[in-house]
């Protein structure tokens, strides 16, 4: 996703200088995300996001990408 930058090299959606290449990706803050399935791929992004409303953070260690999916490089280069 153009302007994304991630360092998570086990996510699917990793690529190489740290690019998030996932078409969508959902933050929430981490008591919301708590509440909801471990993730949400690209493709779910947007029905959910249009039923969740708005999720304030206290700091930036209250967010996460609920869009992360293990599977990146290094899972990769483990076989
Ligand atoms: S989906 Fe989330 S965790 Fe995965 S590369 Fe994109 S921003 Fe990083």
């Amino acid at each position: 996703m153009p302007g994304v930058k991630c360092t998570i090299d086990n996510c699917h959606y990793w690529s190489p200088g740290n690019e998030c290449v996932a078409n969508q990706i959902l933050i929430t803050n981490d008591a919301t995300a708590a509440k909801l399935p471990d993730r949400y791929d690209a493709k779910q992004v947007e029905s959910i996001v249009s039923t969740m409303g708005e999720t304030p953070a206290g700091t930036c260690t209250d967010t996460c990408c609920k869009t992360f999916e293990h599977g990146g490089s290094k899972s990769k280069s483990k076989g």
